[in-house]
């Protein structure tokens, strides 16, 4: 058979490398480390853990990224079963002892007869042969710089300017409106493409005070090279003077709020629309360097996001990550060159279990393809079909940013709101996607 070459033996490369070649499918991992470093690793291990030593909840029933465990448990994962054998006590999530899971995982990749690991950086894209691109939120200099040549400058991101992600159910419609500035658009859809929500001018006094008193996290030596082109924190805005948000990302103009129809609004927070599916709104130009704690209590002064949740947070970082929904295709390959795949954070998905899941579905994919074997496309209603679909296709390319796993991206199931509600629709999404993952898993078995 036909060797598959996996660039970055990180959390998406050394789950790709575990389920290709348990497949059947030869595997060499090209790892620049321990050779050329990051500022974020520290070690020469696969699939070392850069920051928090947690694989968050573990909650199979109540939370999507506890779901994206269980179905990756469910496909013999790797991440997840070294995890599970060096996991701490933490509550309801899954943290480990960092070190030991990272020996673990080299450990059995490194001795799984059909994988063996190069220690090299890869500089290019090469021509030929079946490749997984999953060199990560820090992929080296030069490959990076052939990503860009490849797919457009536009198209490959360095830095996440990550403005906050609400649930469109939790904003309170009593006080926000939908209205696209100056009404503009041809269908009544895109004119109602923004939620606004209304200040008057204590209330816009008050915010701005919130956000300059607010705990913010600094950025690591290096990591800010170029990041202050056009996305600037909203606290950075505020430090250059208190009229700048007014001015800028908060400019009431062109809207009417049709429950004060009178009173003209001193300020407006804008939200648009982040995915197909309606669920989710991001707070237009609201990245952010608050630390989460802080970003909850000053977002709760907006009028209609009091009670608001968020998908994610807002946060600014270092972070490599290409325009998937358009340079994708459902099967994670480059439109433009299909003998390469990309997997883990550099799709685009946020954090150690959606890189992993993400490597998960790369490897499976690329080994059905490499062995002739027909996989039917992962269905939507799973974590991981909803994480794929999202980052092939879901996502708004026009405003597409990392994305951590959440019931949002899942096809809505048919239940009542309200607070017990919420629990009842969270088993109905995670019991309709063990059912149709494990299909899945059978599906492909069947057809191996
Ligand atoms: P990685 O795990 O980084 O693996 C990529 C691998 O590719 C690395 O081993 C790298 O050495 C190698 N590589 C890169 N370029 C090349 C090349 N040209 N040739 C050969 N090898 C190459 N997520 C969380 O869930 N929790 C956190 O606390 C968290 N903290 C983070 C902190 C920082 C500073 C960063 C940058 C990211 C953080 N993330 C966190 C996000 C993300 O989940 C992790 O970075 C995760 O490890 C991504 O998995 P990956 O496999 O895509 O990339």
């Amino acid at each position: 058979t036909e060797t598959l070459h996996i660039i970055g033996g990180g959390m998406a490369g050394s789950e790709a490398a575990w389920q290709a070649a348990n497949a059947g499918v030869p595997v060499i991992i090209h790892e620049m480390r321990p050779k050329v470093g990051t500022f974020a690793h520290r070690t020469g291990s696969l699939a070392e853990m850069v920051c928090s030593n947690s694989f968050r909840s573990d909650d199979d029933e109540q939370n999507a990224v506890g779901l994206l465990h269980w179905e990756m448990r469910a496909a013999d994962g790797i991440i997840m079963r070294m995890a599970d054998a060096h996991a701490l006590p933490a509550g309801g999530a899954l943290a480990v002892d960092r070190d030991a899971f990272a020996a673990a995982v080299t450990d059995a990749v490194r001795a799984h007869p059909l994988i063996s690991v190069a220690e090299e950086e890869v500089t290019d894209l090469p021509r030929d042969g079946q490749w997984i691109v999953a060199t990560g939120p820090l992929t080296g200099s030069a490959l990076a710089a052939a990503i860009a040549a490849e797919a457009g400058q536009d198209a490959l991101a360095f830095f996440d300017a990550i403005a906050p992600i609400v649930h469109a159910d939790t904003i309170d419609m009593s006080r926000a409106w939908r209205q696209s500035r100056y009404d503009k658009g041809e269908t009544e859809e895109e004119r109602t493409a923004y939620i606004n929500c209304p200040m008057d001018r204590e209330q816009y006094e008050a915010f701005i005070d919130a956000l300059l008193a607010a705990e913010k996290t600094e950025f690591k030596p290096g990591e800010t090279a170029g990041y202050f082109d056009g996305c600037l924190p909203i606290e950075v805005m505020a430090e250059r003077g208190r009229e700048t948000l007014r001015h800028g990302p908060m400019k009431p103009v062109g809207l009417t709020n049709p429950h004060q129809p009178d009173v003209k609004a001193h300020a407006v927070v804008q939200l648009r629309r982040d995915n197909a599916l309606g669920t989710l709104y991001n707070i237009v130009g609201f990245q952010t360097k608050m630390k989460y704690g802080a970003q909850k209590a000053v977002f709760a002064m907006i009028p209609g996001l009091e009670n608001a949740s968020f998908a994610r947070l807002g946060g600014i970082h270092r972070n490599t990550f290409i325009n998937s929904p358009t340079l994708l295709d459902h099967r994670m390959r480059l439109k433009s060159r299909p003998n390469i795949r990309f997997a883990g954070q550099i799709t685009g998905v946020e954090g150690y279990v959606e890189s992993a899941a993400m490597g998960l579905l790369a490897g499976r994919m690329a080994a059905a393809e490499m062995l002739g074997h027909d996989l039917p496309p992962v269905p939507q209603t799973t974590a991981m079909g909803a994480l794929v679909n999202h980052i092939t296709g879901g996502a708004d390319a026009k405003t597409f940013q990392p994305m951590n796993v959440n019931f949002g991206l899942f096809p809505p199931v048919d239940a009542r709101g309200g607070r017990r509600g919420r629990m009842v629709r969270y088993k109905m999404y995670t019991d309709r996607a063990k059912a149709d993952w494990t299909d899945w898993l059978g599906v492909r078995q069947a057809a191996e």
